[in-house]
Formats: structure tokens, C-alpha cells, sequence
């Protein structure tokens, strides 16, 4: 059994639709499940429409927006007669329906609620899509398979239950149909909508695969593979071929946005293959990753746009000790905010953390009375994994850097981006 997995810019549009279609002919004779993402930009227009709604903003026009976008996909793929129609209109009757009776519920939940129906969408018009024009489709919602805790925005996924669903029903789906369903979605308890976060699909490709014990999951990106640097910014990016899950899954933390940071550790647990290939290519190999793989690749400049600074002093002419760590760690871990970068001294401890949601006003919040915090925003985190010197010396001056740290392997560069700065192509 084989997982794809294709992601918004696979299926952008309706020519994106039909070369999946083509990709996904060429490996139909094998067991095959198909995860799919929102078109395009859709969870962002989704995302729109919720913070509409909740300012008590025009969220109509929105909607029509985004039903718009999808019916213009449907007309370059169906005759206009075509039953999808009938469905996408119920589709979007019920999200009206939804949200004219939503008040008073709370965010995250008509959050997830709402942006699940991209995923919804998309899969509903690519199975018929499939169905006509490749080969015979099962059509699945993931909510009924993935099981996840109450963290309607962000949910952490209840293996146990999820293996079972997955491993009792799909595998006899999989053996005369090719399975689609939807990245990014689950369900909790009460059996209402959750999200994985933001780029999550590659991650629900990753339970899939384990619930099944598949052999390979292959993410097909608009890229050739994984790269070296984001070939946008720095136009000698190489492939990288081979990569082991260590690495990879390191190249995730610190930011590489190719590859959901949730997605390595179950593969690696299972000695599942991911192949990262390129949609537009499908012949090529891409990057594989790998047990076996572990070893050199040339260094990789990994970005963060969006970082903030926070730096937390010492009001009481006392140091920075192991209590006042603690306050600090425990803030963090209960707000589930993640540390890119930090740094202490005798009188303060420094901290880069994600721009996300509202965290880090919580977080100031909650520490506000036991320390002086300062907080830098709009910066960029740059990290070179397996720097040498050559590869440092591509990164010119910064103008104001907040902090710089090299380990035996990784280097990271915390600053403030230049105004109309030169990006990452004038580095070579
Ligand atoms: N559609 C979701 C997003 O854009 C999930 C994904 O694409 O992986 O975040
Ligand atoms: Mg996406």
C-alpha cells in the first residue's frame, strides 16, 4: 500500500487537477490512498471568512468568493450537468447554514469547523474527477478515522483509536478503489471537527500510513524535491537525494516549511519510506528519505519569517536561576509554544519564538508580573544545517542582529530584515 499525498498548489486550478490525475494514473495499479489539501489558498480565504464572521464583517461575499473559486475549478473539469454541481451547492448551502447559526459558539470550534470544508471540497471534486477519468474511487471522511483530543486548532491525535479505525476499514476499501480523503481534518470525542494545524495534511498522510503500515508515503510538491535553500530566494539550491529521518526532521524544526515537522517521527517509527517528488515532473525521483540515508548533504539555509524576540529580565536584582526557568518553561508549555532559539545571561533569559494566533500576548501576560519583558517582532531566523565556512560567508552583514549561535553542526542568525532588504539570491 502506497500514500500520496498532494498538497493546495497541486490542485490549484483544474489543469493542476487533471496532472494529478495523470500522476495519480501512473501508479493506480498499486494499492493507493490519496490525501488531498485545500485548493490553492483556500484554508487561508476560509480562515477570512471565520474572522469575518466573528468581527460581524461581509463573511457573505467571502463565501460567495471561495464557492466561486470552486465552481470555475468544476467548469474546466465537468460538463455543466454534472451531479458534483448538486453537491457543491449543498456544500456551501450548509456553511451558510452553519454559520447563520453559529453565534455565540466558541472560535475554535466554528475555526475548524469552517476550515475543514476546503479539504471537503477539494476531495469531493477530485474523487469524481478520478472516478470518470482514472480509475474507481472510495471516497472517505477522515473525520471518521482520525480521532483527536479537544485542541480544536491544533489537536494531538489519539493513535490507539485512530490505528483501529484505520487498519479495520481501509485496507478492504484499498483493494479495487483508489481511497481519497482529506489531509489536515479529524475529529474529537464529541465527534466535532478538529485541525490538525496549519500544513497539517503531510502529517495525515504520515497517520494514514502507520494505521496501514503502508510502505512509502510520497508528498508530491511544486519543487523538486527537498532543496538545499528555497531555490525562490537562492538560485543555486541543489536537490537533496537522500536524507535520513534524522535529518530531516531536524531540517523541520528549525523551519523547513517542505515537510510538516509532525510528519517524520511516526514514518521513522515504522520504517516507512517518504518521498518528497515533484508534481510537475512525476518521473523524477525527488528526495527519499530514509533509514539509511544518515551521513553528509550539503549545507541548507533554512528561513522563519515571522519570529518574535522576547526577553524576559529579572525585576528583583536577583538572577535568572533555575525557579525563574521554570516559571518561564511552565508559561511555555502550557501555552504549547515551541522555542526556535534561546539565550540566557545572570540577569535575563531570551527566547524566539513563532508569531501564532495570540501566544504571545498570553504568554507576556501570564509572566508580566514576575519579570521586565521586552519583545522584538518582524524578524527572520536564519539556519544553516552543516555550515562551513563557505556557506557562512553567503550570508552578508545583517543589519541589526538580536542573536547568533553555532553549534557543531548548526549555526542560527536571529535579525531584524532589512527594510527593502537584498534577499537570500545576492547571498551567492
Ligand atoms: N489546507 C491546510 C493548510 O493550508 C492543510 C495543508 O495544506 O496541509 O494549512
Ligand atoms: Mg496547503
Amino acid at each position: 500500500m502506497k500514500v500520496f499525498k498532494f498538497g493546495g498548489a497541486s490542485v490549484k486550478d483544474a489543469p493542476s487537477v487533471k496532472n494529478v490525475a495523470e500522476v495519480i494514473r501512473q501508479f493506480c495499479n498499486d494499492e493507493l490512498i490519496v490525501i488531498v489539501s485545500a485548493m490553492g489558498k483556500t484554508t487561508n480565504a476560509l480562515e477570512e471568512l471565520v474572522k469575518l464572521f466573528f468581527e460581524k464583517g461581509d463573511w457573505k461575499s467571502k463565501l460567495e468568493e471561495i464557492k466561486s473559486f470552486h465552481l470555475e475549478i468544476s467548469n474546466g473539469l465537468f460538463e455543466s450537468d454534472h451531479q458534483v454541481f448538486e453537491r457543491l451547492e449543498s456544500i456551501f448551502s450548509a456553511i451558510a447554514k452553519y454559520l447563520n447559526n453559529a453565534e455565540g459558539k466558541p472560535y475554535i470550534e466554528v475555526y475548524s469547523e469552517m476550515v475543514s470544508q476546503g479539504e471537503l471540497l477539494s476531495t469531493r471534486i477530485i474523487r469524481n474527477y478520478l472516478n470518470e477519468n482514472v480509475h474507481k474511487t472510495v471516497w472517505l471522511d477522515a473525520r471518521n478515522y482520525i480521532k483527536t483530543d479537544y485542541n480544536y486548532i491544533d489537536a494531538r491525535v489519539d493513535w490507539e483509536m485512530t490505528t483501529r479505525n484505520i487498519i479495520e476499514k481501509i485496507p478492504v476499501f484499498a483493494k479495487d478503489s483508489i481511497v481519497i480523503t482529506q489531509g489536515f481534518i479529524g475529529s474529537n470525542g464529541e465527534g466535532k471537527t478538529t485541525t490538525l494545524g496549519r500544513e497539517g495534511s503531510d502529517f495525515s498522510a504520515a497517520i494514514f500510513a502507520t494505521g496501514l503500515k503502508a510502505e512509502s508515503v510520497t508528498v508530491w510538491k511544486d519543487v523538486p524535491g527537498v532543496m538545499t535553500a528555497d531555490p525562490n530566494k537562492m538560485p543555486d539550491a541543489e536537490i537533496i537525494s537522500k536524507l535520513s529521518y534524522t535529518d530531516a526532521s531536524e531540517m523541520t524544526y528549525y523551519g523547513a516549511s517542505i515537510i510538516h515537522p509532525r510528519t517524520i517521527k511516526p514514518l521513522a517509527q515504522n520504517g516507512i519510506k517518504l518521498y518528497v517528488r515533484p508534481f510537475n515532473s512525476p518521473n523524477n525521483l525527488g528526495t527519499t528519505i530514509g533509514d539509511e540515508h544518515a551521513g553528509m548533504h550539503p549545507a541548507s539555509f533554512i528561513l522563519k519569517t515571522k519570529q518574535v524576540f522576547v526577553d524576559f529580565k529579572v525585576t528583583d536584582f536577583t538572577f535568572i536561576d533555575e525557579k525563574k526557568l521554570g516559571m518561564i518553561f511552565n508559561a511555555l508549555d502550557q501555552l504549547n509554544i515551541k522555542i526556535n532559539l534561546m539565550q540566557n545571561s545572570a540577569v535575563s533569559f531570551s527566547i524566539c519564538i513563532d508569531k501564532k494566533f495570540d501566544k504571545v500576548e498570553k504568554l507576556v501576560e501570564r509572566l508580566s508580573e514576575s519579570f521586565h519583558i521586552e519583545m522584538r517582532d518582524n524578524l527572520e531566523m536564519l539556519t544553516v544545517k552543516g555550515y562551513d565556512q563557505s556557506a557562512l560567508d553567503k550570508i552578508y552583514e545583517r543589519k541589526e542582529v538580536l542573536l547568533e549561535q553555532k553549534s557543531q553542526d548548526v549555526y542560527h542568525l536571529l535579525y531584524v530584515p532589512e527594510k527593502k532588504h537584498r534577499d537570500l539570491s545576492e547571498m551567492s
